[in-house]
Formats: structure tokens, sequence, C-alpha cells
């Protein structure tokens, strides 16, 4: 399967003062030189905690904050540099499915409108058409068709992330953006929902870019996995290796915290201490400060992310002992 996705050398940083001397500027790197591909028809999940930047580098993908460096390539096309009309195409290739289904529809509409909204503002199609669109997908959520009348407050969670769901793919996207989209929802629903995607995949050939702080969650759900620590990746394998075989002290303290992981052996710490500030990051490996392993060496010297196994890669000066 060929790459739908590339990602290259992808900086996302936003100035946070002045200081210093006339016009000198400091910045905080949400993203920091991260690249990644994503193949057609398969997920790839970035995962992390809070503050590691997934979410940035999912926004910068879809255009929705502005990078500062690197390319964004969809199809074959240069995504950063596109406008105007093929800016408003690449709208439609590129959905979002949101983490609150709660805030992320509009109350005051009913959910017809907000499964037809992405249609009235980006395709040409008659309303005869939208008409037939909407009600497809209705059916291809799991809603009724009756619902379409409905307003966001008379759904359940699950039911309101549906209709989120039905929106994202009404412009037929080419790459979906799941962002966080079960982390509202109680458990069991969680899997109702996990469930649909990974069906709505199948029937639809779609591609999920899936931003997710729950290994967890994504264990059932991606081909391959990007974990992000302070806006850089720090392991990236196939679903297989990462849970099997995890390289870096970082993604082992994750996988400690994943209840009920059906593969490997959960024989790892749970991470200790918080995330520190962006604004003043770690010298060398930004995870230093919360990494039993570290080094002098960690705390001077950035660790290049290296291919350590076929496809498995991994940020850590460990890996050069091994
Ligand atoms: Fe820990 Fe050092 Fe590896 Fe960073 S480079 S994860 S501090 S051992």
């Amino acid at each position: 399967m060929s790459d739908l996705l590339n990602v290259d050398n992808l900086t996302v940083r936003f100035e946070v003062k002045r200081g210093g001397g006339w016009g000198k500027k400091s910045y905080l790197y949400a993203v920091d030189d991260i690249s990644f591909a994503v193949k057609k028809g398969e997920t790839l999940a970035i995962v992390g905690e809070s503050g590691s930047g997934k979410t940035t580098a999912a926004l910068a993908v879809a255009r929705l904050v502005k990078a500062h460096s690197g390319s964004v390539c969809l199809g074959g096309e240069d995504v950063l540099q596109t406008q105007d009309e093929d800016l408003r195409a690449f709208r439609q290739k590129v959905q979002f499915i949101f983490q609150d289904p709660y805030s992320s529809l509009n109350p005051r509409q009913r959910a017809e409108a907000i499964v037809r909204e992405p249609l009235d503002s980006l395709s040409n199609k008659s309303a005869a058409e939208k008409t037939q669109i909407v009600e497809g997908l209705f059916q291809a959520v799991g809603l009724r068709p009756e619902q379409q009348r409905l307003f966001p407050h008379q759904f359940s969670g699950g039911q309101r992330q549906r209709i989120g769901i039905a929106r994202a793919l009404a412009t037929q996207p080419e790459l979906i953006i799941c962002d966080e989209p079960v982390s509202a929802l109680d458990v069991a629903v969680q899997a109702q929902i996990l469930n649909l995607l990974r069906k709505l995949q199948k029937d639809f050939g779609l591609t999920y870019l899936f931003i997710s702080h729950d290994l967890g969650v994504v264990q059932h759900m991606s081909d391959s996995i990007a974990v992000m620590y302070m806006g850089r990746i720090v392991e990236h394998a196939d679903r297989m290796s990462l849970f099997t075989a995890p390289r870096h002290p970082y993604t082992q303290a994750l996988l400690a915290g994943v209840p009920r992981l059906e593969v490997g052996k959960r024989q790892y710490e749970p991470i200790s201490g918080e995330i520190p500030s962006p604004l003043s990051p770690p010298t060398g490996c930004h995870f230093h400060p919360r990494c039993k392993f570290a080094t002098a060496r960690c705390k001077a010297e950035k660790p290049a992310l290296r291919e350590i196994a076929p496809a498995h890669f991994s940020a850590c000066h460990l890996n050069d002992e091994a």
C-alpha cells in the first residue's frame, strides 16, 4: 500500500516573548522536527501525554495551525503551499473528528444540518444530492433516519460522536484526523465507537491519523504508532513491535499504565513526575528528568531517532549500548 500522507521535518513554533535585546525573540517549539507517513487505508496513532504536541502536529497537517518549517504532502501534493481553490479542495480531503461530542456540535442546529454543513461550505452538490448523502451517512454510523430532525441535546454522548463521525465523512475525505475521539466517553461506549471507526475504515477504505493520550485505546485501532514527548517523536514502530518490544523508556512507562493489555507482558514502571514546562524544556533528551536510566550524556546530548530494528525507530542513548 502506498503512502497517502508524508510529513517531513515538520516544526511548529509559537513566539512567547521578546527579551534580551532589540528584536530578539523566544519560541516555544510545540512540534520539533517530526517525520512520519501514513499508508492509504491504514491508521497511524500518535500517542503522548497532554502537552506532547500530538494535537498541534495534527492541526498543522490539516492547515489549522501554521507550520514553521518542514513539508506535508497528501497524495503527493504539497499541502503547506496550497492556496485558494486548491486549499478549498484540500479541506474536503481532510476532516476532523473532535474529542468532545458535547461541545463540538452546534446545539442550535438539527443533526441533519450538522452533518450537511461541510457539504454546504465545501462542495457544489445539489440539495437533493446532499439530502441523499446525509441519509446514507446516518445509516452508515448507526443512527435512525428520523433522528436527523433532533437537536444534539436529544442524543446520548455516543450518539453525538456518531453525528461527529457522519459529519467528518460527508465530503468523502481521504484522511480523517481523529483527535481523542473516545476520551470523553464511558468505557463501554468507547468500544462501540472504536468498532464503528474500524468498520467504516474497512467499508470505505478510510485512512486515519489517530491522536490519543492512551496506548490502551490505540492497541486495537492502529497499524503503526508514533510516541511523542515534548514535541519530538521518541519511538515509532508497527503496533505489534511497539506493544511487544517497546524500546524507549517513555513508551515503556506509558505501557505500564495500560489496563487489560492483551499484547506483551506488563513489566514496566509507570511514569513519574510531571511533563516539564515547554517554555524551558530540559537539555539533551527532554525526558531525562523523569527517566530512571538517565546519564550525564542524556542531559547533554539530544538522542537521534534511529532505526533499531526493521521499521522500528527509537530516540534513546540506551540504543547505542544495546
Ligand atoms: Fe532516558 Fe537517556 Fe534514553 Fe532519554 S536518552 S530516554 S534520558 S536513557
